[in-house]
């Protein structure tokens, strides 16, 4: 989509840390990281969100968070999805956030 946010970070025509990136999905440091280690795995289809995420491609952004995860050291983390404004989602494309390390209470409320 052509106004959106991380299909431009996905198409690298916005900047962003790219961690790693598969064919599937890219993993990029998160702008305004709420922990130590908070990584954004998002998939290079465009879909809004978690609602139009089908179970493979939820498995492959599962995956790519655990390899993500060991390859960044994390023995403890939490991986979350917003889906909805009122759960604090943003940005209209879905991304699971990897977070690790002390994170406290996130999204707030
Ligand atoms: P949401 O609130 O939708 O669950 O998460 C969106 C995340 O995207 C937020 O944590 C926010 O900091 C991050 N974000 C917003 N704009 C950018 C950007 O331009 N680059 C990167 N790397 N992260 C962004
Ligand atoms: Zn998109």
């Amino acid at each position: 989509m052509s106004d959106c946010l991380f299909c431009k970070i996905v198409a690298k025509k916005i900047p962003s840390k790219i961690v790693r990136e598969t064919p599937d999905w890219v993993a990029f440091r998160d702008i305004q990281p709420q922990a130590p280690t908070h990584i954004l795995l998002v998939p290079r289809q465009h879909l809004a969100t978690v609602n139009e995420l089908d179970p493979a491609t939820a498995a492959t952004l599962i995956e790519g968070a655990q390899s993500v995860a060991k390859e960044e050291g994390l023995s403890s983390y939490r991986l979350v999805f917003n889906c909805g404004s009122e759960a604090g989602q943003s940005v209209w494309h879905v991304h699971l956030h990897l977070l690790g390390g002390r994170t406290m209470h996130w999204p707030p409320g």
